[in-house]
């Protein structure tokens, strides 16, 4: 459905990237915004963004996108938040909304929130969609269909700013959910960043073995090890900062599946079937519970683009999206 009315005059995209080119498409094809004016780090980004044709201005600093702009969105990775929030601070527009995309958010609030004016209104947020791509010819219009975006406004926030940029999320398919940035962090540690460090974890375990068996590795990776590379494929920009940015969530979630996994080595260890048998019946209703809600499609694996064989029926989102 195209939105009758634009929700916002002028749209500021700093950063382009997966999460900023899908914003663009999206924003356009819903007729979410009047005009998109984007900017990226480096020239050669700039340039592609220009060529693909997702902005109507390219502009070559953070601060002359933002100036005038109702609605600027910061889409860099984690740890360049703060200092793109100290560069903008000056030229932004009285009573704009100042948002971000960022997988943290209590170090986005401690790091953008100090240095943004008194007068605009500061509501990070996170869609919890992605892939394991990059940069701008990576996005597409329907990445956050049926995803979440988590708003963490700070305490005292203007709930008609909250309810605007919630109104802009929902315009581009997401349901929208507002928490505190801590509760956030926690949530996220277990559901998406500890999963990540654990692929990076066996990716590079098996790349160690791979010296004696590179063959083997590489021509039975579809027993399970295929999924863990393309997570382990992610960006290693954003994930570093990730993992710099939420420390304390991931290394409490990080302290009990240790304890989890020396309780399953012990299982094994003793031959304990039944131990074995539970804890997997128990994981497998969780998938269950995953599909009901339809964070995830039923469909199996193998459909997920794998060369020779057909593509499973449904919606490209659903057949590629991580929840970062
Ligand atoms: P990406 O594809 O690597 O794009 C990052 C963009 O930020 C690039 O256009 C880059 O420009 C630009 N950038 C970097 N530093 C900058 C700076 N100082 N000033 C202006 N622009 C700068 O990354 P992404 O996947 O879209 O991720 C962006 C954010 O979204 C991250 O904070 C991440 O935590 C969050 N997020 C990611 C996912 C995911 O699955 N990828 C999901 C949800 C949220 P250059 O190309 O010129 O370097």
């Amino acid at each position: 459905m195209v939105s009758k009315a634009p929700l916002f005059n002028r749209l500021a995209l700093i950063g382009v990237g997966l999460i900023g080119s899908s914003i663009a498409r999206a924003a356009r094809a819903q007729g979410a915004v009047r005009e998109i004016v984007a900017t990226a780090r480096s020239p050669a980004t700039r340039r592609r963004v220009a060529e693909l044709g997702l902005a109507d201005q390219v502009v070559e600093s953070n601060s002359a996108a933002a100036a005038g702009a109702d609605l600027v969105i910061v889409c860099a990775p984690v740890g360049a938040c703060g200092e793109i929030a100290k560069e903008i601070a000056p030229r932004l527009k009285r009573g704009a909304i100042v948002s971000d995309v960022g997988s943290v958010k209590g170090a986005i609030v401690r790091d953008m929130g100090p240095h943004l004016p008194q007068e605009v209104h500061f509501v990070p947020a996170h869609p919890v969609a992605g892939t394991e791509h990059s940069g701008p010819d990576a996005g597409f219009a329907e990445l956050f269909v049926g995803r979440w975006c988590i708003l963490t406004p700070p305490q005292g926030t203007e709930p008609a700013a909250v309810d605007g940029l919630a109104t802009f999320w929902g315009l581009l398919g997401a349901n929208v959910e507002t928490m505190a940035p801590d509760h956030h962090d926690l949530v996220l540690a277990i559901t998406s960043h500890l999963p990540h460090l654990i692929a990076y974890t066996i990716v590079g375990t098996a790349d160690e073995l791979a010296e004696v068996t590179r063959s083997e590795v590489l021509k039975f990776s579809a027993g399970g090890f295929r999924d863990f590379t393309r997570i382990a494929a992610s960006d290693p920009t954003m994930w570093r900062d990730v993992f710099l940015a939420n420390k304390d969530a991931v290394l409490e979630m990080l302290g009990t599946f240790n304890e989890d996994l020396a309780q399953l080595t012990r299982a094994i260890r003793r031959g304990d079937g039944e131990a074995l048998f539970e804890h997997f019946k128990r994981t497998r209703a969780i998938r269950r519970g995953i599909v009901e809600i339809g964070q995830d499609s039923p469909a199996p694996d193998f459909g997920r683009a794998h060369p020779g064989l057909p593509a499973a029926p449904m919606p490209r989102p659903y057949a590629v999206s991580d929840d970062n």
